[in-house]
């Protein structure tokens, strides 16, 4: 008998972008190429303010390029980063010219429709893109499909309920699919009467009960906008039809959703609330690798629960749902329109109820013409955003 050698394949470093690698998103994404520093070599990071911590991942990445989005820094940006080698470059355009040099890999993690220019440029490359970043598929999902269709780009989803569907959708079968579902935590006040929930503060609605995410989606989930918003991303993401997406409310954020066939099985993925899984999913695609995330100990968990979603105190879920039959540019001012009201929320402009009624009295007041291309998504989603700006 002969021992056999075993020598392991020599692996080339997959080429990394990572758009708003400062985020939550980005620097879960940064601690998992750190993990595996010989898997991956870094192009190009992106952030919008935050100079110190974009220097300090730039160094620890090696990356060739570290892009700020405010101009403003870029002065600051080049002497945090002096004697590194790493190039410097701010401003709008900037980011679209670091999503278009060469990489494998893009991760879309910049939050709402600021993210749409940067994606699209990943995209245009037709390189493989971890898509966070789900306002881009809910204010341009047409436009965005055209143009993974055109350029060949594969998109994975990040976002733990579409990355679980993504797991167990049997793409080769689609017709068999009889449903999604989508589940939700129900947020911070998800038991909370709606008069109460007036008074809550941003503090309160950004301390989500499961997951540690950035404020303008721990807001969304608050006001449940983030499964409307979700609901819109999974119809652009898989073969099905509007009215094949159900959302239901499972508050341990342990199954994160499902798939139902024809013949009666339902297909789910489970996992901890840790957005290092779904991040390694698509990071390590087709492959799997290893992430740090917590075990799931389900006799520790004991129970799993389910309810219904209650639109009457969650009236976002509603205009989402409605925003995405109407179709056209509908979903583009519901996004905008919820990006200035989060804002407004946050800055302690109008309160919590008032969010959900700026969405809707901006979809109510503006017309929504088709979408014919990104232009139009621009001058919708401007137009939109003025609009809730006079109402906030
Ligand atoms: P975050 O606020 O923590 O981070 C956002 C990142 O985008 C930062 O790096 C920031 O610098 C950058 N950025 C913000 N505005 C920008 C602009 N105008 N120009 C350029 N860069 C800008 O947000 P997050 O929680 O990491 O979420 C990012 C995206 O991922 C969102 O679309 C969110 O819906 C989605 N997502 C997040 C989670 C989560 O667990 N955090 C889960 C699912 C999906
Ligand atoms: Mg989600």
């Amino acid at each position: 008998m002969t021992l056999q050698r075993i020598t392991k394949p020599e692996v080339t470093p997959k080429r990394v972008t990572i758009l708003g690698s400062t985020g939550s998103i980005g620097a879960n994404t940064v601690e998992l190429i750190v993990e595996n520093p010989e898997a991956y070599v870094v192009e190009a990071l992106t952030a919008k303010t935050n100079v110190l911590l974009l220097a300090e991942q730039a160094r620890k990445l090696n990356a060739r390029l570290a892009v700020i989005g405010d101009s403003d820094l870029y002065g600051d940006l080049k002497v945090a980063l002096a004697g590194s080698g790493i190039e410097v470059a701010a401003g709008k355009a900037a980011l679209v010219d670091a999503a278009t040099r060469p990489s494998d890999w893009v991760m879309a993690a910049i939050v709402g429709a600021a993210g749409l220019a940067p994606t699209l440029a990943a995209i245009r490359r037709g390189c493989t893109v971890g898509l966070a970043n789900k306002e881009c598929l809910v204010c341009a999902g047409d436009v965005m499909v055209e143009e993974v269709q055109k350029s060949g780009a594969t998109l994975l989803p990040v976002d733990s309920e579409h990355n679980a569907i993504f797991q167990v959708f049997d793409m080769d079968q689609s017709a068999a699919v009889e449903k999604i579902t989508l589940t939700a935590s129900g947020g911070p006040f998800r038991e909370m009467n709606y008069q109460s929930m007036a008074k809550v503060t941003p503090e309160q609605a950004v301390a989500h009960p499961n997951w540690d995410m950035g404020a303008k989606i721990s807001v969304d989930s608050a006001t449940m906008m983030n499964k409307g918003l979700e609901l819109i991303e999974a119809y652009y993401l898989f073969p099905v039809e509007k009215d094949q997406i159900d959302i239901l409310v499972h508050p341990q954020s342990i199954i994160h959703s499902m798939v139902s066939y024809i013949d009666g099985s339902v297909l789910a993925q489970l996992g901890a609330p840790d957005m290092r899984t779904p991040i390694a999913h698509t990071l390590g695609w087709p492959e799997r690798i290893s992430a740090p995330s917590p075990r799931l100990d389900l006799g520790a968990i004991g129970e799993l629960t389910f309810e219904a979603p209650d639109l009457k105190r969650f009236p976002a879920l509603q205009l989402a749902r409605q925003s995405l039959q109407s179709g056209g540019s509908t979903p583009t001012i519901l996004n905008a329109a919820n990006e200035v009201a989060v804002a407004g929320f946050l800055g302690g402009k109008i309160d919590f109820l008032n969010i959900s009624r700026v969405v809707e009295k901006t979809l109510e007041h503006l017309a929504a013409p088709e979408l014919r291309g990104l232009e139009d998504v621009f001058e919708v989603d401007a137009a939109a955003r003025r609009h809730a700006a006079e109402l906030v």
